[in-house]
């Protein structure tokens, strides 16, 4: 008769060579534990330093953000170079095109390919004012951008550090050098801004008179 797993419980130990099943199903379950926190993605630090070039580009970045905001655009803006050269340049457009996906990053990050005729931006680094969202990170992932450097963090929908990391996560394909927290002050300060002035507005239009409506009759 072939043992159930009970009895080669009771009677492993007695046996000797046999593994218990209770040790065994432990082991099981550590091997399993360990295979979890393998796969967990990591918070990864920002690492490296911002050269000059970089906050060159990131100040380019925070002007096209300035414009994002005169266009009443969420004022976030993007570069994406290589070496010295610019090969795009936006903000969010997101109002103007009237497209879910129109940020900045997924904008330049279209331009860019266009440009150079290629999908794969491995050599490039992109510069973006705000901590990019699910959706960007993606794009990012996706284009195998090189290096990502990105300005003030988004507590709401960062997706490089903040909620996700998928911009280094070890179990998708590409993860990219990341540095964060340049010019975040300058980057945070403009977004805070255009909020703040979005808010006065709407309270504004809330207590513009409006036209008295007809009662509704009595039945
Ligand atoms: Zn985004």
């Amino acid at each position: 008769m072939i043992p159930s797993h009970e009895d080669e419980a009771q009677t492993g130990s007695l046996q000797g060579n046999a593994f218990p099943a209770g040790a065994l199903h432990a082991f099981m379950r550590w091997v399993k534990r360990l295979t979890i926190l393998r796969s967990t993605p990591r918070a990864t630090p920002a690492r490296g330093r911002a050269t000059e070039r970089d906050l060159r580009m990131m100040r380019r970045a925070l002007d096209l953000a300035r414009k994002s905001a005169d266009a009443d655009e969420v004022p976030v803006g993007a570069v994406l170079y290589r070496g010295d050269e610019i090969i795009a340049e936006t903000h969010n457009l997101r109002e103007a095109v009237h497209d879910p996906t129109g940020h900045a990053e997924i904008m330049v990050i279209r331009r860019a390919a266009a440009a150079m005729k290629t999908w794969r931006l491995s050599d490039c680094t992109l510069a973006v004012t705000l901590e990019p969202c699910p959706m960007c990170a993606g794009a990012i992932v996706q284009a195998r951008v090189g290096r990502l450097i990105y300005g003030t963090s988004d507590p709401k929908a960062g997706a490089v550090h903040t909620l996700y990391n998928l911009c280094s996560d070890r179990r998708l394909n590409h993860s990219v050098e990341i540095i964060s927290g340049v010019l975040a002050d300058e980057a945070g300060e403009l977004l805070k801004t255009f909020f703040r002035r979005r808010r006065a507005e709407n309270k504004a239009d809330l207590e513009q008179p409006r036209p008295i409506r007809s009662r509704p009759r009595d039945r």
